[in-house]
């Protein structure tokens, strides 16, 4: 049986009702956390090039309010 419970948000402190025990972010920060992180993790395993270009790209998304995940999907053409 899985277990639910009401818990808040670790990234917005938002509460979550019933909540799975393992879920740690609301739906709209899943996605926010999932992109962002799951992104630059990655990146910092490739190069120290990569590593700035992702860094630089970034700061770029911050200044104009967005996530890197969204600032480069509105900035690249999809890939592939
Ligand atoms: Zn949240």
């Amino acid at each position: 049986m899985p277990k639910y419970s009401d818990k808040p948000c670790a990234r917005c402190g938002k509460m979550m009702l019933h909540a799975y025990c393992s879920q740690r972010y609301c739906k709209a920060c899943a996605l926010l956390v999932r992109s962002d992180d799951a992104i630059i993790s990655r990146a910092k395993q490739r190069s120290r090039r990569a590593r700035s270009e992702i860094a630089r790209v970034n700061a770029l998304a911050r200044a104009e309010g967005k996530t890197y995940g969204c600032y480069v999907a509105l900035h690249e053409p999809r890939k592939g």
